[in-house]
């Protein structure tokens, strides 16, 4: 996608703001990567409306190109559609019913043993339960897969699955687990017996999750399973399987934005470990193709914010270092996050000295100099020298402080300038300590 959309923009020059036809452009890209990620046509259009509303009219940063920014809006605008992710609904009394639902062969048993391992893992004390008794080889690929993952598994060739399932609810009260997982059977369409019985299950437990199995493969048919099982069972989560495989899983776009039901683990191998927590920001770069391509962005960005910085250190080694010079480093080291994230920063004794600051009086400090300095002339700025005490006392008024701050302010800079012109003698060494 990327390189495509890079052609779409060699073109264009950076200019103020993304233009429409900018935007058009890269949209039409980006509607046929999330079709060709099986993302349904109405979910696309209403997706790209949102993205255009939102792209059109921005301020192009100065770090990326358009390219890259309208990437950067589509991926953002793509993790919200995707929703935040869900946890499992593990409350109320014990065992907490986990029931896996889904077409044959969509990796229900393989994603019961994996949750098994994963809740396990968490000090939860789980059964599974083999609730697709018609087929032996069913039961006997949950027992083998339970023995790997060192979980019990219930079974009963005797018993239908709703009856199946209450008494391996009991066998979980008696023998003190804290999670039952019901591996339910499957058939290769939805049909009217397969939901009865899922809906006489949900009748003798009380199930705390009911998640959706889906095989990502299937593409856009996933939106119309996923219609099917929520008009006969209330699900709680969906889990996309094989999504090792080509898919890319823009069917999770669709069922998140038409049903509603959060995405709550990707399958990612035949593995018993191949379980991944769902996380939106993975999950969007993938639906858009990008590999790494955020990480990219991320880092242009960066870089750019670094060339700021050490054009300012060009300067300041120069012996040329201005009020403007001061208030920009301010500006840089309030984006750099909480200050007292960056007293932990500051190489040596500079962070020892900046710890016995308070970082609440720090910060009021860094908003007063930002005020007092953007409250001063061009001329100012360049010429702290011209700074008399009339000029100090309109400075003061202008920003709604007392002189006395302007004053420290201006103390605070020809320390700074101090500083400067040592470490100018030093040849910049321990510069790039202060600048990383
Ligand atoms: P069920 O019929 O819904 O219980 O599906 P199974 O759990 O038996 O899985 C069907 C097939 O898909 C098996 O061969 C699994 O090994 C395979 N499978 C399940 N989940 C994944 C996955 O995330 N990735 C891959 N590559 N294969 C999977
Ligand atoms: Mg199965």
């Amino acid at each position: 996608l990327t390189d495509r959309l890079n052609q779409v923009f060699t073109q264009l020059r950076r200019r103020g703001k993304l233009s429409e036809a900018d935007v058009d452009a890269a949209l039409r890209e980006v509607r046929l990567a999330l079709l060709d990620a099986d993302v349904h046509y109405s979910v696309v259009k209403k997706f790209t409306a949102g993205v255009r509303e939102r792209a059109v009219g921005a301020e192009v940063s100065r770090a990326l190109n358009p390219a890259q920014q309208v990437i950067k809006i589509v991926h953002e605008e793509l993790i919200s559609t995707l929703g935040e992710p869900e946890r499992l609904n593990l409350t109320g009394e014990k065992p907490r019913v986990i029931m896996l639902v889904g077409l044959q062969g969509s990796g229900k048993t393989t994603a019961a043993a994996k949750l098994a391992r994963l809740l396990r893992s968490q000090g939860e004390r789980v059964l599974l339960a083999a609730a697709d008794p018609y087929r032996p080889a069913a039961v006997q690929q949950l027992v083998t897969l339970g023995g790997t993952v060192g979980v019990e598994v219930f079974t009963d060739s005797r018993l239908n699955p709703p009856e199946l399932v209450q008494k391996a609810y009991e066998q979980g009260i008696k023998g003190g687990y804290s999670i039952l997982i019901a591996d339910t059977a499957g058939r290769s369409q939805m049909d009217d017996t397969l939901m009865d019985e899922l809906k006489a299950i949900t009748r003798k437990v009380k199930p705390a999750d009911i998640l959706l199995v889906v095989d990502s493969m299937v593409g856009q048919e996933a939106l119309h399973i996923a219609e099917g099982f929520r008009d006969t069972v209330t699900l709680t989560g969906l889990i996309l399987t094989k999504m090792d495989g080509d898919a890319r899983g823009g069917a999770a776009i669709s069922i998140r934005s038409v049903t509603g039901v959060p995405i709550k683990f990707l399958g990612v191998g035949e593995g018993i470990d191949a379980l991944e927590v769902y996380d939106p920001r993975r999950l969007a770069s993938r639906i858009l193709g990008m590999g790494d391509v955020i990480g990219l962005i991320e880092k242009a960005e960066a870089a750019f914010d670094l060339e700021g910085t050490q054009n300012q250190a060009a300067r300041m080694m120069s012996g040329k270092f201005s009020l403007e010079d001061f208030a920009a480093q301010m500006k840089q080291i309030r984006k750099m996050g909480p200050i007292s994230q960056i007293f932990d920063m500051l190489p040596g004794n500079l962070g020892k000295v900046a710890q016995q600051v308070s970082p609440q009086d720090a910060e009021k400090q860094l908003k007063l100099t930002e005020a007092i300095i953007s409250s001063m002339t061009r001329e100012e700025r360049r010429e702290p020298d011209i700074l008399n005490a009339s000029r100090r006392r309109r400075i003061a008024r202008g920003s709604g402080v007392d002189v006395q701050d302007v004053n420290r302010v201006m103390k605070n800079f020809r320390e700074a300038q101090k500083l400067m012109k040592t470490l100018q003698k030093t040849g910049g060494r321990g510069l790039p300590k202060i600048f990383g």
